[in-house]
């Protein structure tokens, strides 16, 4: 297996060759939601930026088991090892049990990733089903001595382990600083220091999400599932884990120290991370009330949004940003990307219905190379997608007669849309014409409202005329005492 694909590595800070531990196989491994509230856009630029990866590792041949787990128990409200857990929070609020919100929350965020067309992993392991590979794991860092018992908990001893490690050699931070950065402890802490985390923690009576375990009745601490998950089903050693840029610091960090205490050796090759997003340039939060669910903005259902947006439109918008740079959400970015999606959409269903000619007056070996190197170049989604917009402007001009193809460029210049397009950046074409949603449906009503004017002006030859061509362009109208309803058939 050969590629010139280039990824950026988070651990080195820099462009590495793409080599496979085991080609043709590939282990990638995604962190996933912890499953207490509906997805946002942030959960949708992380699960898209590795569906994208997944996708065009599989288009380049190799043989993918794409691991992106549930976050399901441990996962507390503040790094610190302290606050309530997050689903155990929200169970208590709505009165459920703790296993109906996770799986209310994994259902919906299910629907919104089916929605947003990614492929589902390999594999989606759960934490609270991986409570004795977590246990095990937590025995072999006691027994390399970096990890102690206090009270029924246990915590990784970060000072122990930078001795003949780095701790914060992924984000780039040095122990010393970090030392200063964090408070001290209160004396009522059982942690030795500040910076060691929870691996283990004895459940509060209060606390209902509880397992036996040699140390006391407790529960995993969130950073362990992913090194014990990871290990199960991708092996000791694999080549790509990838997440938010959020979770650098501590998770991953806290992920690399768990496996080079436990198994004695660094078990990812790749560290790849997608960066955040922006609303109005605005970090997003609760808080901030700029928090805006996929599903709010599929329903259009929230201030700070003009209308409903499809979900090929976030994806597209998503993609038209590189998945390392920053990203800023606003109305108009979203309604630019969306004409841009029905633009590259209409383009390549247009290139079936294409007649070949004797010669190519367009040079279609070019600009398969350009996309090429595009995605080759860490996943260069942006650049991937202004290549396909040129191509754009060919497809028209041969529909229109300015431009001739050969037949082997035209099967060459369909394959390259069909695989970009479709199998890589996974958009898909039901989405094309947008029915009932976005510019579509403004036009509709905007139109229908034109006609309700007429009718109050007693122009009933106007409205007519109106329902007629309307009914033509095969739109449906149903009069009602206040308005008209309308479908496209
Ligand atoms: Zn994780």
């Amino acid at each position: 297996m050969t590629n010139n694909l280039y990824v950026y590595n988070t651990l080195t800070r820099e462009k590495e060759r793409f080599e496979p531990l085991n080609p043709p196989f590939v282990g990638l491994y995604a962190c996933g939601p912890t499953v207490y509230g509906d997805a946002h856009l942030g959960h949708a630029r992380q699960a898209i930026t590795f569906d994208v990866l997944y996708r065009y590792l599989r288009h380049l041949g190799y043989k993918v088991r794409y691991v992106r787990n549930i976050t399901d128990v441990g996962h507390l409200e503040n790094d610190a090892d302290e606050g309530e857990d997050k689903i155990l929070k929200k169970a208590r609020i709505e009165s459920l049990e703790p296993m109906e919100v996770v799986q209310h929350y994994m259902n919906r965020y299910h629907e919104n990733m089916q929605e947003l067309n990614l492929l589902q992993p390999s594999i989606e392991p759960r934490a609270s089903g991986h409570i004795i590979e977590q246990q095990e794991l937590i025995r072999k860092i006691l027994d390399a001595g970096y990890a102690y018992e206090v009270n029924g908990s246990v915590y990784f001893d970060v000072i122990r382990y930078n001795e003949t490690n780095h701790y914060g050699k992924l984000s780039g931070r040095k122990i010393e600083d970090l030392l200063s950065n964090t408070r001290t402890l209160d004396g009522q802490s059982e942690k030795r220091n500040a910076l060691d985390f929870a691996l283990w923690k004895k459940a509060d009576p209060a606390h209902i999400m509880r397992w036996s375990s040699p140390w006391s009745e407790g529960y995993p601490g969130w950073h362990l599932e992913c090194s014990a998950m990871s290990t199960k089903y991708l092996g000791m050693q694999f080549d790509i884990h990838g997440g938010g840029m959020d979770l650098l610091f501590p998770h991953h960090e806290c992920e690399i120290a768990q496996n080079m205490a436990g198994y004695g050796q660094p078990s990812v090759k790749y560290w790849m991370h997608n960066n955040m997003i922006t609303i109005n340039g605005q970090k997003m939060g609760r808080s901030l009330g700029n928090f805006i669910t996929l599903d709010q903005f599929f329903s259009g259902d929230h201030d700070l949004i003009d209308r409903i947006y499809p979900p090929m439109a976030i994806k597209f918008f998503i993609l038209q940003a590189h998945y390392r740079s920053p990203l800023d959400f606003s109305n108009d970015a979203l309604q630019g990307s969306e004409k841009g999606l029905l633009r590259l959409l209409k383009a390549t269903g247009e290139i079936d219905s294409l007649q070949p000619g004797p010669t190519s007056s367009i040079p279609v070996n070019d600009l398969i190379s350009s996309c090429d190197k595009a995605m080759e170049d860490d996943m260069n989604t942006p650049v991937l997608i202004a290549h396909l917009f040129d191509g754009v402007k060919w497809i028209n001009g041969l529909s229109e007669g300015r431009h001739t193809i050969s037949k082997e460029d035209l099967v060459k210049l369909k394959s390259l849309y069909h695989n970009y397009v479709y199998d890589v950046l996974g958009l898909t074409k039901s989405e094309a014409p947008d029915p009932g949603k976005g510019i579509t449906g403004d036009l509709v009503e905007m139109i229908l409202q034109l006609r309700s004017d007429a009718k109050v002006n007693r122009d009933f030859e106007t409205a007519d005329r109106i329902r007629d061509s309307l009914t033509s362009l095969g739109i449906t109208i149903k009069d009602k005492k206040e308005g008209a309803d309308w479908e496209i058939n």
